[in-house]
């Protein structure tokens, strides 16, 4: 327990401040309320190390196009990328050998879409997109998502690739079938963009906890917990054990942090702060979570230490590690 040091003077929440001036709204007495010019500086940023997802996102946003396009665009590299064993093709199955993925997207209007438990797809992302511009509905699970992804053009695919076949072979061995909570095999991509009108998305993506009890949905694709953005604030998006994330809502509450004036940092470590003291029978697990305010302020935070994550902006590529409330 001497380990759980809690660093205060975290160096972060300083990267990609965006060089657009802000003028605080009169009208707003919510001190987290801004009026940003017509043009500012986009800005995206993304959990771990993506820098093939966030130089896609940032490509997008160049384009001109909007935050929305940019975080699902950004997120498809790494649901494509087969060596990412944590979303999309190459997935980690659940103990069955199953490949289920959840995702979820929002956009700067709060609209927002999700699957869950969604099979043989590759881009999750973009059928939480379909559920949220096509259907009067927010979730989709299962044969029901699956179904919906065929009509509207998805292909169907094997999700379950060699690589994670021969992985998941080898832990039936020893596992006694029994689904673990570790701080290895989990790498939800959360990905939060500014575009130039200063709107803010978000999506989420991941093929979860590895082999989990089939059926088990994390975080990731539920509103609030995983991923949660209000144009008027900022938005949040999580990374590791889902279970505790969806105890604490956890993205929504860091939202809710920032209206109340707390920086992006601020938040995460509040968010990080209450899931540990929520569990005084302390195991070892991962959770850390990212966020971005309207000013384009950015932070990252974690329970463990080893998250990092990556932001793009005029400035370039920086990957930052996030500080931990755990220290090494
Ligand atoms: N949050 C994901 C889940 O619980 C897993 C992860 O981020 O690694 O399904």
């Amino acid at each position: 327990m001497q380990r759980r040091k809690f660093l205060k003077n975290s160096t972060l929440g300083t990267a990609g401040i965006l060089s657009a001036p802000l003028i605080a709204s009169q009208a707003s007495t919510n001190p987290a309320t801004y009026s940003l010019p017509q043009q500012t500086t986009p800005i995206v940023l993304a959990t771990w190390d993506v820098a093939n997802a966030t130089s896609r996102a940032w490509e997008v946003l160049r384009e001109g196009a909007s935050s929305l396009d940019a975080v699902e665009q950004g997120v498809m590299v790494e649901e494509a990328d087969e060596s990412n064993q944590t979303v999309g093709k190459g997935g980690r199955p659940d103990r069955d050998g199953q490949v289920t993925l959840d995702a979820c997207i929002m956009d700067q209007d709060g609209n927002c879409g999700s699957v869950v438990y969604l099979r043989n797809v590759v881009h999750a992302v973009s059928v939480a997109r379909k559920v949220m511009e096509e259907t009067p509905h927010v979730m989709l699970a299962g044969d029901g998502a699956e179904k919906f992804a065929y009509e509207h053009g998805f292909p169907k695919e094997e999700l379950l690739t060699q690589q994670s076949r021969k992985e998941w072979e080898e832990w039936k061995k020893t596992s006694q079938y029994k689904p673990i909570i570790n701080i290895e095999n989990h790498d939800t991509i959360g990905m939060l963009a500014i575009d130039h009108q200063g709107n803010i998305s978000g999506a989420c993506t991941t093929s979860g906890m590895a082999y989990k009890v089939a059926g088990r949905i994390g975080d990731s694709p539920i509103i609030g917990a995983g991923l949660f953005v209000d144009n008027e604030v900022g938005g949040a998006t999580a990374t590791g054990v889902g279970e505790e994330v969806v105890r604490t809502v956890g993205s929504f509450l860091i939202v809710e942090l920032m209206r109340q004036g707390k920086s992006p940092q601020q938040a995460c470590e509040i968010a990080v702060k209450r899931i540990v003291d929520k569990n005084p029978g302390y195991r070892e697990f991962q959770v850390g979570f990212i966020a971005l305010n309207k000013k384009g302020e950015t932070g990252g935070y974690c329970i463990q230490p080893g998250f990092n994550y990556r932001t793009y902006s005029e400035e370039g590529h920086h990957l930052t590690p996030a500080a931990s409330y755990i220290s090494n």
